[in-house]
């Protein structure tokens, strides 16, 4: 009998209802998934009830379960003919690892199909009704982790902040909040203080919460609002407007105290 293909859904950012309709049938056919931690236990209300749900981030008990043990798993099971939904937040190839697991599973002869997901750093900018690339304010956008793997490969954050702002681009930070000093202070060199900044913790879900600040606030900004991960620090002038809006805020404050 052939095997069925392993697939690597996209969960989207945490809102159930941002899942694609492919995405809803994938889990509703799967007999076997395994489940990242920043997947919303949601989404798995479209699975069988017979299905076996393996948890394989910090939440399944060990700090992170290895890489490697998920790819036996996934192979073990896709060979005894269960249908296999790897299930992870947001896109699956977006700083998901997802091109890792294809090469693995691919290397020992299943196939692999994969759906996307609605990514962190889009859905967060969208929920503060801002567009990532406003044509008044931005001509691209980059995508950038600010955990590298390899340590001696951290981007050279003051190259970047002088494209970015040559080139007008917004900056997505994906896991930035833990290197945040290193990375500001790269970016603080190529763009101005003043450049408008949104950090966006659990976007889409009821817990979210957000800051609009400067640049040059940001660090201060971050500790005082305790924002942890997960969350997206997107940089450039899209939020231009929101930044004015805060000022106003704050203006008004000031004058009522
Ligand atoms: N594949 C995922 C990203 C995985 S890397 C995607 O496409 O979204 C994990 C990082 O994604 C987190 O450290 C955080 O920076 C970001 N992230 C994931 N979910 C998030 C959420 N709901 N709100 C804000 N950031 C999120």
């Amino acid at each position: 009998m052939p095997l069925h293909p392993i697939t690597l859904v996209g969960a989207g950012p945490g809102d159930p209802e941002l899942l694609t309709l492919k995405a809803v049938r994938a889990i509703a056919q799967a007999t076997v998934l395994l489940v990242d931690d920043l997947v919303n236990d949601a989404v798995l209300a479209h699975a069988q009830p017979s299905a076996r749900i393996v948890h394989v981030g910090k939440r399944g008990g060990c700090r992170s379960t290895p890489q490697a043990f998920i790819h036996r798993l996934m192979v073990q099971e896709a060979r005894a003919g269960e249908r296999v939904v790897r299930l992870k937040g947001g896109d699956p190839f977006i700083f998901g690892r997802g091109g890792e697991e294809i090469a693995h599973l691919q290397a020992e002869g299943l196939t692999v199909a994969v759906v996307n997901g609605i990514t962190a750093g889009l859905a967060a900018v969208t929920t503060l009704g801002v567009p990532l690339t406003h044509r008044d304010h931005a001509h691209g956008v980059v995508f950038i982790t600010g955990h590298a793997q390899d340590p001696a490969q951290t981007p050279d954050w003051a190259q970047l902040a002088h494209t970015a702002h040559q080139c007008r681009l917004t900056l997505v930070i994906y896991m930035g909040v833990s290197g945040l000093a290193h990375i500001h202070a790269g970016l603080r060199q190529g763009l101005p203080g003043t450049t408008p900044v949104a950090v966006v913790q659990h976007a889409t879900l009821p817990e979210q919460r957000e800051l609009i600040c400067t640049l040059d606030e940001l660090p201060q900004a971050l500790a005082r609002e305790g924002l942890r991960s997960p969350a997206v620090i997107v940089i450039g002038d899209v939020f231009r407007g929101l930044l004015a809006l805060r000022d106003r805020a704050m203006d008004t404050h000031a004058g009522q105290a």
